[in-house]
């Protein structure tokens, strides 16, 4: 595959993310809060293994984000818990978290549209831990992350860094 096929495809698939992210923002549970948008997609040989949307405000579970609801759906659809060379997309760049949990499920490949510099604090949890740190500091060597797909458009998702969010909303704080 040449680098501008792949390219290609992350933005076909972040596009997919998007929708997926607005779709969990509208659905019945979400509000009054309103579930943050973030739409995950799996993607291995072309194919989706799986879709998923921030479910924390739906299932009050602060594990439910989108990432490790689409992790969970991936590996009831293949029945096993190793995704190995498989691509996880992702509105948001994955919190720790969900950059551990895509490690723990031989996830070859992180793609993220808005970047942490892109959206409010509010979004992550650690002050200067990262997933490119997790990513580097990983006993595997065949990990890959690119960020900025479509960057714009998820970031119009979320607060901005200086937008000031209800303290309510800053689940982080
Ligand atoms: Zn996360």
């Amino acid at each position: 595959m040449t680098f501008s096929d792949r390219k290609n495809l992350d933005i076909t698939y972040m596009g997919r993310a998007i929708a997926i992210a607005r779709l969990g923002a509208r659905t019945p549970g979400a509000a009054p809060i309103g579930c943050v948008p973030i739409g995950c997609v799996i993607v291995r040989d072309g194919q989706i293994l799986g879709e998923g949307h921030n479910e924390v405000d739906i299932r009050h579970d602060p594990t439910a984000h989108a990432e490790i609801v689409t992790i969970r759906r991936v590996g009831c659809t293949l029945g096993a818990a190793d995704f190995r060379g498989a691509t996880l997309y992702s509105t948001l760049q994955p919190c720790g978290m969900c950059s551990m949990a895509s490690i723990w499920a031989g996830i070859g490949r992180i793609v993220f549209g808005a970047g942490r510099a892109d959206v409010h604090r509010m979004y992550f949890e650690d002050r200067h831990l990262d997933t490119f740190d997790f990513i580097a500091d990983a006993f595997r060597d065949d990990l890959g992350v690119t960020g900025g797909v479509r960057a714009a458009e998820c970031a119009a998702l979320y607060y901005g860094p200086t937008d000031r969010p209800p303290l309510e909303k800053q689940g982080n704080v």
